[in-house]
């Protein structure tokens, strides 16, 4: 995660957003619907090299746009940080748009 911090966040934010136009093909679904799911995806995403900011975007299950017939986004997603367009989960710690979404989504 490390790797990804110390690069310019507009440039990674960029970067994410080309890979998604991109058509990249990231797990959506299944959706962690109780804490032990939620924390398996943790599990996932921990187990991925620091730098490898695909790998994040695929088991984050990441869309460029709201997601689902709720429209969920990040904007209303708890670790949304907005002055910052940054995401404060810690195992994603990614720059991220408030109309995109990810299946680590919470209220
Ligand atoms: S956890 Fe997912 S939905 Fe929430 S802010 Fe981060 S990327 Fe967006």
């Amino acid at each position: 995660m490390g790797a990804i911090q110390g690069k310019d966040s507009e440039a990674v934010l960029k970067e994410i957003a080309e890979m998604l136009e991109g058509g990249l093909e990231t797990q959506t679904e299944p959706f962690p619907e109780t804490a032990v799911d939620f924390a398996r995806v943790l599990d996932e995403l921990r187990a991925l090299e620091p730098d490898d900011l695909k790998g994040r975007l695929v088991i984050g299950g990441f869309t460029d746009k709201p997601y689902g017939p709720d429209e969920m986004r990040c904007q209303e997603c708890i670790y949304f940080l907005v002055h910052r367009k940054w995401c404060d989960l810690p195992e994603l710690a990614v720059p991220v748009e408030p109309e995109w979404w990810c299946r680590l989504w919470k209220i």
